[in-house]
């Protein structure tokens, strides 16, 4: 009995507290989308078992403070029950957040919720050497800092102004908060190197004449917060979400065999040659491309020069 309660307290969602007799129990909620009911459940448990308050997290998850450790068995199962089980806090898997993504956002450029519903299914709670926060977005405005996890998962979109009388209307160029757009000569002209593939040009043409050539998922890794922050790395684009979970998997073995316990991630790649990383995972996932950084792109082969 003894074991088993101590099993429990040693699972990455029951987390210590400063009074040592006392634990804060965190759930698992993938994207942070929880139903009334189950957050009548966690009430109800927090109110039976807790002192009655929660906490939100960065997380997107909710913890239960101040649980007496002999009720953890018991406060585990009802989680359970509710449909949400506790969550990790360990060297493992940890909450996969999301933002709302197209179930709610109009910047959105992919199903960000459903996604990470599919990667929590597939990876959440598994045992690594570090730990692996993995946050999605669906545009390039980065809502949940996703360059700031080990792995980020950013929705974008390459644009392009087909065929067409361009009006030169400059809808277009309000639109786009980077300057890409300019009007020369009478129509709109892009410029790659200062486009974050946000998409925002796409719904704003009233003709209708700007599409998106690519609709994508970038893929970053090495990002964290904390102590010593990093920015993530641009690995890899991928074109469906099939794809993101196999590369993704990938990026998990990767970690699982080779990196180092007890070191960040962000370091353990700083010592590797990315480029050469970077190619080696490219390789593992079919049709995956290489993420190229702003600045270094070239312009789409079906398109005049410097126009969109
Ligand atoms: S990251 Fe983009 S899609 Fe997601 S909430 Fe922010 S603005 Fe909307
Ligand atoms: S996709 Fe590029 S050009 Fe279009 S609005 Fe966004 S940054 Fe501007
Ligand atoms: S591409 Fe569309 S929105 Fe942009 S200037 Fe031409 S007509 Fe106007």
């Amino acid at each position: 009995m003894m074991q088993r309660e101590f099993g429990i307290h040693m699972k990455g969602g029951v987390i210590t507290e400063r009074n040592p007799d006392l634990t804060t129990v965190r759930i698992r909620a993938p994207a942070g989308a929880l139903s009334t009911d189950q957050l009548r459940g966690v009430a109800a448990i927090a109110k039976k078992y807790g002192t009655g308050m929660v906490h939100c997290t960065t997380r997107q998850t909710i913890e239960i403070p101040h649980v007496d450790p002999a009720h953890l068995k018991t406060v585990v199962a009802r989680l359970e029950k509710n449909g949400t089980p506790i969550g990790s806090e360990k060297d493992e898997v940890v909450n996969i957040i999301s933002c709302p993504g197209v179930e709610r956002c109009k910047f959105a450029n992919i199903d960000t919720i459903h996604l990470a519903k599919i990667l929590d299914k597939s990876l959440f709670g598994k045992v690594m050497p570090v730990k692996i926060r993995i946050a999605l977005c669906g545009c390039p405005n980065a809502c949940t800092s996703p360059m700031l996890n080990e792995i980020g998962i950013i929705g974008r979109i390459r644009p392009i102004r087909t065929e067409g009388l361009c009006t030169g209307c400059g809808s277009c160029v309000y639109y786009c908060k980077e300057n890409a757009i300019k009007i020369r000569n009478g129509i709109s002209e892009l410029n790659e190197d200062k486009c974050v593939q946000c998409g925002m040009c796409v719904k704003s043409c009233s003709f209708n004449l700007v599409k998106s050539l690519h609709t994508h998922y970038l893929i970053t890794v090495g990002g964290r917060r904390g102590r010593h922050p990093r920015i993530g790395r641009e690995l890899m684009t991928v074109e469906n979400e099939d794809q993101v979970l196999f590369a993704v998997n990938r990026i998990i073995d990767w970690v699982y065999r080779r990196a180092w316990s007890g070191r960040l991630l962000s370091e353990q790649l700083d010592e590797l040659e990315f480029g050469k990383f970077r190619d080696e995972m490219v390789k593992k996932v079919p049709h995956a491309e290489p993420a190229v950084p702003m600045g270094k792109r070239e312009k789409p082969d079906t398109l005049r020069p410097a126009h969109f």
